[in-house]
């Protein structure tokens, strides 16, 4: 026990890297957690696919080795030899569709991915915690004027409503579950609508509104193997892709031996339109579009897949200059609440500014936290 340990749990309202990273922070200070997801999964856009041999990023396909943060929680879910995947080239694709080799012949080095996905690491790192999914989070409450559940110099216990206004319990106990305090850990959009619902957190409301994210519609085609000289192309500002991604490249084991699997991000604005398109329509205007790019591509692919993200990369500036990390001083109400937000939207557009926001986030709430020995009038040692 730190001199800092709560009476109740932190917690974290999302399990994408921000939450998670947020975990392992308060983890390592002896702080005990909960997670509540909305989904029955973990990962948020650290997402992979899988099924009958074949396995796909559908979200974040690489990170790097600058990447410090997700490397160190790689690194603690013991990945760091076994299970990197290492890349051949990055080529770029220009907006009339040439690919451009840059002077290093597109290699670089720093660039990897995960043999067993993203979201595979993800529910791996997610297995240390304790993590309720399928919780989804309306509102965040704590009331500051008659102190229901307030215990002399503890500081403030919160509570959680679904999106049906019902206070959100264990689901096994079925008690209400209260936290000593917060990380909220959604894409910024979730957070708006929390925020919007929880009066306490009104002071965020100008800030949380400027936040906006473009779409990406995300194909996934199966081809008999076909052997271009790279990795990945990265578009251009203009091309009509922002990413295309050879995922037998990744590891030779995402698919089986005699077949090519090609996952491809269509760029913001194209996004939108394709997003409004029915799906059919879509997957075949995008494979046209590639084999525009890619002329060993068959007439038609063995069969094909989707996913729409309507919140994928921040659009807007980040809240927070990532210059003044780790200072966050979030104006709630009190300011002293242990209250942090988390999340690409605060630093950044990466997986990795996401994963350092929760580990800031989760610094900010161990600071506010009172200390253990004011607690009830007790003495600890120090
Ligand atoms: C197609 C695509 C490609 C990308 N490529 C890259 C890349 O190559 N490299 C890179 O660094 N980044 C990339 N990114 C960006 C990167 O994925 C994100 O920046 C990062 O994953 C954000 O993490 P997060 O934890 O902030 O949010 P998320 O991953 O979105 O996690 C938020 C979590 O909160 C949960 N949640 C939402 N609402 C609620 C609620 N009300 N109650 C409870 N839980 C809730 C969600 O289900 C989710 O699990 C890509 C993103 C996309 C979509």
């Amino acid at each position: 026990m730190t001199d800092k340990t709560p009476r109740h749990p932190i917690a974290i309202i999302g399990a994408g890297i921000a939450g998670l990273s947020a975990a392992h922070t308060l983890e390592e200070a002896g702080i005990p957690t909960i997670v509540l997801e909305r989904f029955d999964r973990a990962g948020g856009r650290l997402n992979t696919r899988q099924g009958g041999g074949w396995v796909a990023d559908h979200g974040t396909s690489f990170i790097t080795t600058r990447h410090t943060r997700v490397c160190d929680l790689i690194r603690t879910m013991g990945m760091e030899t076994s299970r990197v995947a290492i890349q051949g080239s990055v080529r770029t694709l220009t907006s009339d569709l040439k690919i451009e080799i840059p002077e290093n012949g597109g290699l670089d080095g720093s660039r990897f991915s995960l043999v067993d996905g993203f979201g595979f690491f993800m529910e791996e790192l997610a297995g240390r915690f304790q993590v309720h999914y399928n919780m989804a989070v309306g509102a965040v409450r704590w009331d500051n004027n008659q102190k229901v559940f307030w215990w002399n110099s503890e500081g403030q216990v919160f509570w959680f409503e679904d999106e049906d206004g019902q206070p959100l319990r264990d689901p096994v106990t079925h008690k209400v579950i209260i936290a000593s305090g917060v990380i909220l850990a959604t894409t910024g959009t979730a957070s708006r609508r929390i925020i919007e619902k929880s009066p306490s957190l009104a002071g965020l409301l100008p800030e949380i509104n400027k936040v906006d994210y473009t779409s990406t519609f995300t194909t996934m085609f199966k081809i008999p193997r076909i052997d271009v000289p790279w990795y990945a192309l990265e578009g251009k500002s203009g091309a009509p892709f922002t990413w295309i991604a050879l995922e037998e490249r990744k590891s030779p084991a995402r698919v089986p031996d005699d077949k090519s699997l090609i996952v491809a991000h269509a760029s913001p604005s194209w996004s939108i339109d394709l997003i409004a398109m029915h799906r059919m329509d879509a997957m075949a205007q995008v494979y046209r579009k590639l084999r525009e790019i890619i002329p060993q591509l068959p007439e038609e692919p063995l069969s094909q897949t989707y996913k729409r993200w309507n919140v994928s990369r921040v659009q807007s500036r980040p809240m927070v200059d990532p210059d003044d990390r780790p200072r966050i001083n979030w104006p709630v109400n009190p300011p002293t609440a242990p209250f942090a937000l988390a999340g690409d939207y605060v630093y950044g557009r990466t997986a990795e500014d996401a994963a350092l926001s929760g580990h800031d986030a989760a610094q900010a709430i161990i600071t506010q936290l009172p200390t253990r020995k004011s607690v009830l009038g007790i003495h600890f040692a120090e």
